[in-house]
Parts: structure tokens; sequence; C-alpha cells
């Protein structure tokens, strides 16, 4: 079936089913480790990849397949290799692009561990790395080297919602022959389709918002069919950080309302960082959707919403950001972002704590900002809750 003219809530329902002879209508779940041949000779072809087919769950599933097909087709991509967790979802593409001697260039707001992945890992092997300003173009430039193969960026950053102007950071990284890689977790593809922007590769933790309720981990790897098709998808079956097929099924189901959660995720956070801007209690809040963040244009012209997370510094350091957390009955402490549950963090002793001191000033990460990734209930529940901390 053609489904290049259907929009992108019906891909996000649609895309990627091809029903077993059973005709089930939701998405069967294959758990099976191996697939069975009819005969020497059929194995012999599928082993060589002579003929096209599953021969072990490591490199091909179909439930898993059904997932990557759903997400390639909303980001508008070619191919899409699943993978158990966003971090190897990472991995697999420093180990499909980089060799020893190579040059990394990573922007300096990335998830904490991405950074510990680069800056502890990755240079073990020989390679690279410089980490930039996320938004500063003239760091990109300055930063590139002949031997610049890969640079990645995280957009809108987290916690404070920091952007880089995608198209113009393309077009600065393939001038210099480099591949710019997009971490697009906390937009989505409901919201922000980096493909159709000039990067050459989208990677996904599926584990906050295509899942939307908090219930697996996984990643994802959108792009080419040379690229993320042959080169990731290399990685990938001998690597084995494959997806289990109950974690896809988890993310197709998780894909089918992800535009409309992304809607009401964006409507509610937008409420709350207006409420906390007028709060005498609070220093400063971070949200694209206001007007007072310093790349709000960037983000209304980029982006298709502002997303569902607010971050905001507290009057009082530490001691106060721990106070209004220690507060709340209704949100949860818990470092996941991106579920229908409201969750509340603190940046500074729990994501960013493997970050030196340095590296928190530079990413922005001050001792009173607290985050808040803001689920779907009621709106004045949570704001009640806050409240009783601030008090
Ligand atoms: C959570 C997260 C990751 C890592 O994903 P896991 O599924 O936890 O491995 C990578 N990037 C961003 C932006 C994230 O929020």
């Amino acid at each position: 079936m053609n489904h290049s003219d259907w929009e992108f809530e019906t891909l996000a329902v649609r895309a990627g089913q091809l029903r077993s002879a059973e005709n089930e209508h939701s998405e069967a779940i294959f758990p099976t480790s191996s697939f069975v041949f009819n005969s020497a000779a059929e194995a012999a072809a599928r082993f060589s990849g002579e003929s096209p087919g599953n021969v072990y769950s490591r490199m091909t599933n179909p439930t898993v397949r059904y997932f990557q097909e759903r997400l390639a087709a909303l980001e508008g991509g070619e191919s899409c290799v699943a993978t158990s967790s966003g971090m190897s979802a990472i991995l697999a593409v420093v180990l499909a692009f980089l060799k020893a001697g190579d040059h990394l260039i990573c922007s300096n707001s990335v998830f904490g561990t991405t950074t510990v992945l680069f800056q502890n890992y990755v240079q073990k092997f020989g390679i690279d790395v410089s980490f930039v300003k996320l938004s500063d173009l003239g760091a990109w430039q300055a930063a590139m080297r002949p031997n610049t193969r890969l640079c990645f960026a995280e957009t809108p950053s987290n916690p404070l919602g920091e952007l880089v102007d995608i198209q113009a950071l393309a077009d600065l990284v393939h001038q210099h022959n480099s591949l710019l890689v997009i971490d697009n977790c906390f937009c989505t593809p409901a919201l922000q389709q980096p493909l159709k922007l000039g990067a050459d590769i989208v990677v996904h933790s599926a584990t906050k918002y295509l899942d939307g309720q908090g219930r697996a981990i996984g990643g994802a790897v959108v792009g080419d069919k040379e690229r993320v098709g042959k080169d990731v998808f290399g990685v990938l079956r001998s690597a084995g950080m494959t997806l289990s097929p109950f974690n896809a099924w988890i993310f197709l189901k998780g894909l089918e309302t992800l535009s409309l959660r992304m809607q009401a995720h964006c409507r509610q956070a937008q409420q709350l960082a207006e409420w906390l801007e007028t709060l005498p209690a609070i220093q400063r809040v971070y949200y694209a959707g206001l007007t007072s963040h310093p790349q709000h244009e960037l983000a209304a012209k980029q982006q298709g919403g502002f997303g569902g997370i607010v971050s905001f510094e507290v009057k009082g350091g530490k001691a106060a950001a721990w106070h209004l957390i220690d507060q709340t009955q209704l949100l949860s402490i818990t470092a996941n972002l991106g579920d229908t549950k409201s969750t509340i963090t603190h940046p500074a002793t729990t994501t960013h704590s493997r970050l030196t001191p340095e590296q928190r000033d530079i990413a922005g990460i001050q001792d009173g900002l607290v985050r808040i990734s803001v689920g779907l209930e009621n709106l004045s529940d949570i704001q009640k809750d806050i409240l009783r901390g601030l008090q």
C-alpha cells in the first residue's frame, strides 16, 4: 500500500502494519527468538541476504519492524533501526560512523548521560570530542576540523529549552562534509521533523514521549536507506542493542496517540509556564513558548509547538528547590519525562549530577533549578501541588 499521501495522524495510527494470516486488527506481538525455514536452501539464502526475510530477532522481528516503519514514516525518513534504549541508539550511530582519529562535535547542553558517553567512553577509542554552545553557530563553525565526521545536537535541550536553527546548522555541517545527528526526543516528529530541515540522522529515546506512559525503555535511529538501513543496521545485527518485540508493541500503541498527547502537553505546559512567571518565589522560567524566552521566535518557526517541559529557578537555591520537591503530593519525584503523569526533578543532583560543577555551570544548570515534565492531569491540581512547596 502506498502511504505517501497520508497525513501525520493517519500514519501514526496506520503506517507499518502488516497483518498476519490470522487477520488481527491490532498489531500482533511476535515473541520469538528465531524463524523457521522451509528448506536448507531457503536457510542459506536468508543467511546470505540473497532472499529477504526474518532469521533471528536480534536482527529483525515483525513487531519491531512495524514500529520502525511507523516511526520512519512520521519522521519522513527512509529507514529506521529500533534499539534497546535511547543511549544505545546514540552508541549505534557512533559505532557506525566514527573511527579512531575522527572528531565529534556535540552541543554542551545535551542529556547528561550523552555527555558522559561521549567524554568517558567514546574518547577512550581515540575519537576526539568537542562541546560547543548549542545555539551559537559561530562556535560550531570554529570547532570544525578536517577530521570532523559527526555533529550531534539535542534541540530543544534539556532542561532549559535552548534551541539551534537546524537548517542553518545542517548547511554548516554539510559544508564541512560532516553528518548532522539530531536528538529529537523532546519535540518528537509531532512537533519537529529534523530530516526535513536538512539533518542526516534523527535519534530517539522512545522511553519518553513516543511511549508516553512511562512503561518501557527503547530507542531508535531514523534516516536514509544507506546510512541507517545499511550502516546502523549493520552495527545493530553485530552489536545486538536490539529492541524487544513487546517494547516495540508498546511504542506502536504510543505512536497512535502521539499527536493528541503532544498537543495536550504543549497546552498545559504553556499555561503552567505563564502562571509560574507571575509567582514572586520564582526567579526565572525557561519555556520557549514564553515571549521572555530568547529563542521564542526560532521555536515558533522551527517547531509545531513548544513541548511539555517547563523548568524554573526558585529563589533560595538548592534548599528551596528540594523543599518544593519534597512538599509535592501529586507530582512524581522521578527523572523520567514525557509521561501522562507529571514529574518533578532537581537536575543538578540527579540527571546532571555526573557532570562536574564546571560542566553544570556551562550547561546553565543552577542549584535552584527545578524541571517539570507537564503531564495530562488537570492543570489546577498541578498548580496546587507546586504552591504547597512555595509557601
Ligand atoms: C532519556 C534521554 C536519552 C536516553 O534515552 P534512554 O532511553 O534513557 O536510554 C537521550 N536523549 C534524551 C534527550 C533523553 O531525554
